[in-house]
Protein backbone atom coordinates (compact mmCIF):
# COMPACT_ATOMS: atom_id res chain seq x y z
CA UNK A 1 0.00 0.00 0.00
CA UNK A 2 1.35 3.67 -0.87
CA UNK A 3 0.89 5.59 2.18
CA UNK A 4 1.23 8.79 0.09
CA UNK A 5 3.84 9.77 3.13
CA UNK A 6 6.44 10.84 0.45
CA UNK A 7 7.89 14.14 0.72
CA UNK A 8 5.38 14.79 4.23
CA UNK A 9 7.40 16.69 6.65
CA UNK A 10 6.97 14.42 9.79
CA UNK A 11 8.10 15.74 13.21
CA UNK A 12 8.56 12.89 16.09
CA UNK A 13 9.28 13.45 19.90
CA UNK A 14 11.54 10.82 21.41
CA UNK A 15 12.61 10.07 17.82
CA UNK A 16 15.85 9.37 18.87
CA UNK A 17 15.47 5.72 20.72
CA UNK A 18 12.87 3.42 20.91
CA UNK A 19 9.26 3.07 19.43
CA UNK A 20 10.39 6.79 18.52
CA UNK A 21 13.55 5.71 16.62
CA UNK A 22 11.46 2.87 14.47
CA UNK A 23 8.89 5.62 13.69
CA UNK A 24 11.43 7.62 12.90
CA UNK A 25 12.84 5.28 10.28
CA UNK A 26 9.36 3.72 9.14
CA UNK A 27 8.96 7.81 8.04
CA UNK A 28 12.00 7.92 6.24
CA UNK A 29 11.72 4.63 4.19
CA UNK A 30 8.13 6.05 3.02
CA UNK A 31 10.19 9.20 2.13
CA UNK A 32 9.05 11.66 4.30
CA UNK A 33 10.89 14.01 5.77
CA UNK A 34 11.48 12.67 9.63
CA UNK A 35 12.17 15.56 12.17
CA UNK A 36 13.84 13.40 15.32
CA UNK A 37 13.44 15.83 18.49
CA UNK A 38 15.18 14.25 21.41
CA UNK A 39 17.64 15.54 24.21
CA UNK A 40 19.68 12.24 23.27
CA UNK A 41 22.26 13.91 21.06
CA UNK A 42 24.38 10.67 20.25
CA UNK A 43 21.43 8.28 19.54
CA UNK A 44 20.19 10.88 17.34
CA UNK A 45 23.39 11.60 15.25
CA UNK A 46 23.54 7.43 15.13
CA UNK A 47 20.23 7.06 13.75
CA UNK A 48 20.91 10.13 11.43
CA UNK A 49 24.01 8.56 10.11
CA UNK A 50 22.26 5.49 9.33
CA UNK A 51 19.42 6.70 7.83
CA UNK A 52 21.58 8.69 5.41
CA UNK A 53 23.69 5.60 4.72
CA UNK A 54 20.76 4.07 2.98
CA UNK A 55 19.96 7.42 1.33
CA UNK A 56 17.26 8.69 3.36
CA UNK A 57 16.63 11.99 4.97
CA UNK A 58 16.17 13.58 8.70
CA UNK A 59 16.97 16.23 10.78
CA UNK A 60 17.75 16.52 13.98
CA UNK A 61 16.67 18.56 17.08
CA UNK A 62 18.59 18.23 20.50
CA UNK A 63 16.05 19.42 23.14
CA UNK A 64 14.99 19.14 26.17
CA UNK A 65 11.39 19.41 25.44
CA UNK A 66 10.17 20.24 28.93
CA UNK A 67 11.69 23.78 28.15
CA UNK A 68 8.62 25.10 26.54
CA UNK A 69 9.71 28.13 25.21
CA UNK A 70 12.70 27.21 23.28
CA UNK A 71 10.20 24.67 21.62
CA UNK A 72 8.09 27.21 20.73
CA UNK A 73 10.55 29.26 19.18
CA UNK A 74 12.30 26.27 17.72
CA UNK A 75 8.82 24.66 15.67
CA UNK A 76 8.33 28.32 14.67
CA UNK A 77 11.79 28.76 12.89
CA UNK A 78 11.93 25.02 11.54
CA UNK A 79 8.12 25.74 9.74
CA UNK A 80 9.94 29.34 8.44
CA UNK A 81 12.67 27.15 7.29
CA UNK A 82 10.63 23.31 6.25
CA UNK A 83 7.62 25.44 4.92
CA UNK A 84 5.49 22.43 6.51
CA UNK A 85 4.65 20.33 9.09
CA UNK A 86 1.67 17.32 7.67
CA UNK A 87 2.37 14.78 10.30
CA UNK A 88 3.08 15.11 14.51
CA UNK A 89 4.07 12.22 16.68
CA UNK A 90 3.93 12.96 20.45
CA UNK A 91 6.20 10.07 21.44
CA UNK A 92 8.89 10.93 24.28
CA UNK A 93 7.74 10.15 27.66
CA UNK A 94 9.41 8.10 30.75
CA UNK A 95 7.80 6.15 33.08
CA UNK A 96 9.18 7.64 36.40
CA UNK A 97 8.27 5.58 39.37
CA UNK A 98 6.69 8.98 41.28
CA UNK A 99 3.45 7.12 43.14
CA UNK A 100 1.24 8.02 45.66
CA UNK A 101 3.63 6.22 48.33
CA UNK A 102 6.81 7.31 47.51
CA UNK A 103 6.77 10.81 45.83
CA UNK A 104 5.66 13.71 46.33
CA UNK A 105 3.35 16.70 44.92
CA UNK A 106 6.84 18.60 43.80
CA UNK A 107 7.67 15.43 42.00
CA UNK A 108 4.47 14.21 40.60
CA UNK A 109 4.10 18.04 38.89
CA UNK A 110 7.39 17.42 37.56
CA UNK A 111 6.46 13.80 36.45
CA UNK A 112 3.61 15.11 34.76
CA UNK A 113 5.77 18.38 33.16
CA UNK A 114 7.82 15.72 31.88
CA UNK A 115 4.98 13.17 29.94
CA UNK A 116 2.22 16.01 29.07
CA UNK A 117 2.87 19.09 28.96
CA UNK A 118 5.53 19.12 26.16
CA UNK A 119 2.37 16.90 24.01
CA UNK A 120 0.51 20.01 24.40
CA UNK A 121 2.91 22.54 23.74
CA UNK A 122 4.14 20.43 20.14
CA UNK A 123 0.62 20.45 19.02
CA UNK A 124 0.27 23.98 19.86
CA UNK A 125 3.50 25.79 18.32
CA UNK A 126 2.78 23.23 15.15
CA UNK A 127 -0.49 24.05 14.66
CA UNK A 128 -0.67 26.68 12.05
CA UNK A 129 1.35 24.08 9.69
CA UNK A 130 -0.90 21.52 11.09
CA UNK A 131 -3.95 23.43 9.53
CA UNK A 132 -2.32 24.24 6.08
CA UNK A 133 -1.71 20.81 5.54
CA UNK A 134 -4.46 19.72 6.61
CA UNK A 135 -2.06 17.26 8.81
CA UNK A 136 -2.09 14.09 11.43
CA UNK A 137 -1.54 14.46 15.00
CA UNK A 138 -0.50 10.56 16.77
CA UNK A 139 -0.01 10.54 20.60
CA UNK A 140 1.46 7.92 22.05
CA UNK A 141 0.14 6.86 25.35
CA UNK A 142 1.26 3.77 27.69
CA UNK A 143 -1.45 0.77 28.90
CA UNK A 144 -0.98 2.23 31.87
CA UNK A 145 -3.59 4.75 31.63
CA UNK A 146 -6.32 1.91 31.55
CA UNK A 147 -4.53 -0.83 33.43
CA UNK A 148 -2.92 1.18 35.88
CA UNK A 149 0.99 0.00 37.48
CA UNK A 150 1.06 0.81 40.75
CA UNK A 151 3.56 3.38 41.99
CA UNK A 152 3.74 5.59 38.88
CA UNK A 153 0.62 8.37 39.70
CA UNK A 154 2.46 11.02 37.47
CA UNK A 155 3.02 8.90 34.67
CA UNK A 156 -0.56 7.64 35.13
CA UNK A 157 -2.10 10.40 35.10
CA UNK A 158 -0.39 12.11 32.00
CA UNK A 159 -0.79 9.04 30.15
CA UNK A 160 -4.43 8.80 30.83
CA UNK A 161 -4.65 12.26 29.83
CA UNK A 162 -2.87 11.70 26.77
CA UNK A 163 -6.18 9.59 25.72
CA UNK A 164 -8.55 12.20 27.05
CA UNK A 165 -6.61 15.39 24.95
CA UNK A 166 -6.61 13.30 21.94
CA UNK A 167 -10.59 13.14 21.76
CA UNK A 168 -10.24 17.08 22.67
CA UNK A 169 -8.35 17.49 20.13
CA UNK A 170 -10.03 15.40 17.31
CA UNK A 171 -13.31 17.85 18.19
CA UNK A 172 -11.43 21.17 18.07
CA UNK A 173 -9.34 20.67 15.23
CA UNK A 174 -12.14 18.44 12.98
CA UNK A 175 -13.00 21.94 11.36
CA UNK A 176 -9.61 21.72 9.98
CA UNK A 177 -9.30 18.04 8.51
CA UNK A 178 -6.57 17.13 11.06
CA UNK A 179 -7.29 13.85 12.44
CA UNK A 180 -5.74 12.77 15.89
CA UNK A 181 -5.68 9.70 17.35
CA UNK A 182 -3.92 7.73 19.73
CA UNK A 183 -1.38 4.10 19.83
CA UNK A 184 -1.35 2.63 23.10
CA UNK A 185 1.37 0.58 23.42
CA UNK A 186 2.15 -2.36 25.88
CA UNK A 187 5.29 -4.42 26.80
CA UNK A 188 8.11 -3.40 24.03
CA UNK A 189 11.62 -4.18 24.65
CA UNK A 190 13.10 -0.59 24.52
CA UNK A 191 16.07 0.89 25.94
CA UNK A 192 13.88 1.75 28.76
CA UNK A 193 12.01 -0.78 29.24
CA UNK A 194 14.96 -3.11 29.29
CA UNK A 195 16.92 -0.81 31.87
CA UNK A 196 13.48 -0.59 34.20
CA UNK A 197 13.58 -4.55 33.87
CA UNK A 198 17.17 -4.50 34.98
CA UNK A 199 16.16 -2.97 38.33
CA UNK A 200 14.53 -6.22 39.36
CA UNK A 201 16.75 -8.08 41.07
CA UNK A 202 15.61 -11.56 39.47
CA UNK A 203 14.99 -9.65 35.64
CA UNK A 204 15.25 -12.40 33.97
CA UNK A 205 12.46 -14.43 35.50
CA UNK A 206 10.04 -10.53 35.48
CA UNK A 207 10.81 -11.11 31.68
CA UNK A 208 9.82 -14.87 31.63
CA UNK A 209 6.62 -13.74 33.50
CA UNK A 210 5.57 -10.87 31.28
CA UNK A 211 6.53 -12.57 27.85
CA UNK A 212 3.81 -15.70 29.46
CA UNK A 213 1.27 -13.23 29.60
CA UNK A 214 1.20 -11.29 26.13
CA UNK A 215 -1.54 -13.42 24.19
CA UNK A 216 -0.21 -12.49 21.02
CA UNK A 217 3.15 -15.26 20.23
CA UNK A 218 4.02 -14.90 24.05
CA UNK A 219 5.98 -12.27 23.02
CA UNK A 220 7.03 -8.52 23.18
CA UNK A 221 5.67 -6.11 21.06
CA UNK A 222 7.82 -4.72 18.16
CA UNK A 223 8.79 -1.03 18.01
CA UNK A 224 7.93 -1.49 14.34
CA UNK A 225 4.58 -2.81 15.00
CA UNK A 226 3.99 0.50 16.94
CA UNK A 227 5.36 2.14 13.92
CA UNK A 228 3.30 0.50 11.36
CA UNK A 229 0.00 2.12 12.74
CA UNK A 230 1.70 5.16 13.43
CA UNK A 231 2.18 5.77 10.29
CA UNK A 232 -0.92 4.62 8.57
CA UNK A 233 -2.69 6.96 11.04
CA UNK A 234 -0.46 9.42 10.12
CA UNK A 235 -1.55 8.81 6.24
CA UNK A 236 -4.30 9.78 3.81
CA UNK A 237 -5.21 6.20 3.87
CA UNK A 238 -6.06 6.33 7.02
CA UNK A 239 -8.68 9.39 6.36
CA UNK A 240 -11.81 7.52 8.12
CA UNK A 241 -9.67 7.07 12.00
CA UNK A 242 -10.57 10.20 14.26
CA UNK A 243 -10.44 10.53 17.95
CA UNK A 244 -9.76 6.49 18.56
CA UNK A 245 -7.54 4.77 20.77
CA UNK A 246 -5.86 1.78 19.14
CA UNK A 247 -4.00 -0.87 21.44
CA UNK A 248 -1.07 -2.35 19.75
CA UNK A 249 0.09 -4.73 22.70
CA UNK A 250 -0.94 -8.72 21.63
CA UNK A 251 -3.84 -8.40 23.20
CA UNK A 252 -2.60 -7.83 26.49
CA UNK A 253 -5.21 -5.31 27.72
CA UNK A 254 -8.53 -6.89 26.40
CA UNK A 255 -7.71 -10.56 25.51
CA UNK A 256 -8.76 -13.38 28.01
CA UNK A 257 -6.06 -14.33 30.41
CA UNK A 258 -7.08 -18.00 29.62
CA UNK A 259 -4.78 -17.75 25.89
CA UNK A 260 -1.81 -17.30 27.79
CA UNK A 261 0.72 -19.70 29.35
CA UNK A 262 0.59 -18.14 32.36
CA UNK A 263 -2.60 -19.23 33.11
CA UNK A 264 -2.25 -22.54 33.42
P1 LIG B 1 12.83 5.25 25.40
O1 LIG B 1 13.45 3.95 25.02
O2 LIG B 1 13.25 5.88 26.67
O3 LIG B 1 13.02 6.33 24.23
C1 LIG B 1 12.45 7.61 24.39
C2 LIG B 1 13.37 8.69 23.86
O4 LIG B 1 12.74 9.96 24.18
C3 LIG B 1 14.74 8.72 24.56
O5 LIG B 1 15.75 9.07 23.66
C4 LIG B 1 14.53 9.80 25.62
O6 LIG B 1 15.72 10.41 26.05
C5 LIG B 1 13.68 10.80 24.86
N1 LIG B 1 12.98 11.69 25.77
C6 LIG B 1 12.16 11.37 26.80
N2 LIG B 1 11.75 12.48 27.43
C7 LIG B 1 12.32 13.53 26.79
C8 LIG B 1 12.29 14.94 26.98
N3 LIG B 1 11.60 15.51 27.97
N4 LIG B 1 12.99 15.72 26.12
C9 LIG B 1 13.70 15.18 25.11
N5 LIG B 1 13.77 13.84 24.89
C10 LIG B 1 13.10 13.04 25.72
O7 LIG B 1 11.23 5.08 25.50
P2 LIG B 1 10.21 4.05 24.76
O8 LIG B 1 10.09 2.85 25.61
O9 LIG B 1 10.54 3.94 23.32
O10 LIG B 1 8.84 4.86 24.95
C11 LIG B 1 8.33 5.74 23.96
C12 LIG B 1 6.90 6.09 24.34
O11 LIG B 1 6.12 4.89 24.38
C13 LIG B 1 6.77 6.75 25.71
O12 LIG B 1 5.79 7.75 25.68
C14 LIG B 1 6.31 5.61 26.60
O13 LIG B 1 5.55 6.07 27.69
C15 LIG B 1 5.44 4.83 25.62
N6 LIG B 1 5.24 3.43 26.03
C16 LIG B 1 6.26 2.54 25.96
C17 LIG B 1 6.05 1.22 26.36
C18 LIG B 1 7.12 0.16 26.29
O14 LIG B 1 6.81 -1.00 26.60
N7 LIG B 1 8.34 0.49 25.92
C19 LIG B 1 4.79 0.83 26.83
C20 LIG B 1 3.78 1.78 26.90
C21 LIG B 1 4.02 3.08 26.49
P3 LIG B 1 16.38 9.85 27.44
O15 LIG B 1 16.92 8.49 27.11
O16 LIG B 1 17.40 10.87 27.77
O17 LIG B 1 15.26 9.79 28.45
Amino acid sequence: MNLELHNKVIFITGGARGIGAAITQACAREGALAVIFDRDKEAASALQLELSKEGLRSEAVVIDLTNSSLLQTTIENLSAKLGRIDGLVNNAGTNDGVGLQNGSPERFRSSVQENLVHYFTMAHAALPMLKKAGGSIVNIASKVAVTGQGGTSGYAAAKAAILGLTIEWAVELDPFGIRVNAVVPAEVLTPQYEDWVKGFPNSEQVLRDIVSSIPLGERFTEADEIASTVLFLLSPKAVGINGRHLFVDGGYVHLDRRLTKAAH
